[in-house]
């Protein structure tokens, strides 16, 4: 008999298991149900056992599981299309995961200018509270202690300033250096959007040094912000993208987005992946997009979020001892606690919802992106008792 876990323990678990789920609801083996705001932390995009995404799934999965790249894949390049039509790219490549995706974003930034003849540019700017994945190089990205402690040596060029801060990042980006890359909300770093004019102020130092302009929108993405990528509301374009989490419903899936200029350097044999652009996974992608890029549909986000903002501001002034602030946009919601957000997700396992903890001190809200008003209010209902059983204004 071992005394350690069978399986890493790397995360600390909540004791709970779901054998089922229905949109918003994740169910457990004895039928409870929980009200979902977390989302598989924003990856769930159209709710539990979504029937067009099992019926995209199960269709593919009677024709062909996997083929290799080193074949045609049809479901590859519809999706691919599919992206490339509503967004600044013109070429994607597939991953399995968000991490992977800022591997070859990392890479495909240091090739464009190796290949341009200043192979010196590598130095890639960050923000502190960065999220980019928990491989060596993404690790490095972030740079956060947390993240890094024990894991040297780091892959080096790497850069951090503090967040949003314009006159450090214009010190640390020369016409030396490599990209700078973003989230335009920070995720995991506690719901912190980047305000508009600074995504622009941003795009303008890129543009002045010839960094490339890299956002990670594998959280902030798949019209979780209201639209379909985030920095749309900025009305600037990167010169590559990740995405993941949503685009693939809760099939793994991520990808690279990048103009033909940023991507010139990848030519066949500079990267590869045996399971990324899987049948499977674009198969359901494509479902996904199709869905969420509606302009219906992204409008009914926006409409949601604003609902559900205006109901947790109320909650903010119910409980000032628990809450400071709401902050996010669209469906991509933080609340900035008081108390630790920690104990806010464990109260709510008691109140069937959950919810997830970020840095920053905020508790993160990111539902399906279909929730329905009556589920917001039942939500917000349930994070109202949640309060109250912690500053000690429940009846009970
Ligand atoms: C989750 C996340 C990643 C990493 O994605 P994985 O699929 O976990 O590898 C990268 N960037 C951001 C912004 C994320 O939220």
């Amino acid at each position: 008999m071992s005394a350690f876990p069978h399986v890493l323990p790397t995360y600390n678990r909540a004791s709970l298991a779901f054998e089922r789920g229905e949109g918003v609801w994740a169910i457990t083996a004895d039928g409870t149900r929980f009200l979902d705001l977390g989302a598989g932390i924003a990856v769930n995009a159209l709710g539990h056992a979504n029937p067009e995404l099992v019926a995209a799934l199960t269709a593919q999965a009677q024709r062909i599981w996997h083929v290799s790249n080193l074949y045609q894949i049809p479901e590859q390049e519809k999706l691919a299309a599919l992206l490339v039509e509503h967004s600044f790219a013109e070429t994607v490549f597939f991953t399995n995961s968000g991490t992977e995706a800022a591997e070859l974003a990392i890479k495909m930034a240091r090739k464009y200018h190796d290949s341009n003849g200043q192979p010196e540019r590598v130095e890639i700017v960050t923000f502190e509270g960065a999220f980019h994945g928990r491989s060596t190089g993404a690790i490095a990205a972030s740079g956060a202690e947390k993240m890094v402690k024990g894991f040297g040596p780091l892959m080096p060029g790497f850069r951090q300033v503090p967040f949003g801060d314009l006159d450090a990042l214009r010190e640390a980006v020369s016409d030396k250096s490599c990209a700078v890359m973003i989230e335009p909300i920070q995720g995991e770093g506690g719901i912190r959007p980047l305000s508009d004019e600074t995504l622009r102020e941003i795009r303008a130092l890129c543009d002045q040094t010839g960094a490339l302009l890299i956002l990670d929108e594998v959280q902030c993405g798949m019209g979780r912000t209201g639209r379909l990528f985030a920095h749309e509301w900025a009305g600037i374009v990167p010169d590559i993208m990740m995405i993941a989490k949503g685009i693939g419903g809760g099939f793994p899936l991520g990808a690279v987005l990048a103009t033909a200029k940023a991507a010139a350097g990848m030519v066949a044999g500079t990267h590869g992946s045996t399971y990324g652009g899987n049948p499977l996974a674009c198969a359901v992608g494509a479902r996904v997009v199709e869905i969420v890029a509606d302009p219906e549909f992204l409008a009914e986000v926006g409409r949601k979020g604003a609902l559900m903002r205006q109901k947790l501001e109320g909650l903010v002034a119910s409980h000032p001892d628990i809450f400071e602030a709401v902050r996010g946009v669209g469906l991509m919601l933080g609340l900035k606690c008081r108390v630790a957000p920690a104990d806010l997700v464990a109260v709510g396992y008691q109140e069937q919802i959950l919810t997830v903890a970020a840095a920053d001190n905020t508790l993160r809200l990111l539902p399906p992106l279909n929730i329905s008003d009556d589920e917001i209010a039942e939500a917000v209902t349930r994070l109202d008792r949640v309060a109250a059983m912690l500053d000690g204004t429940a009846d009970e």
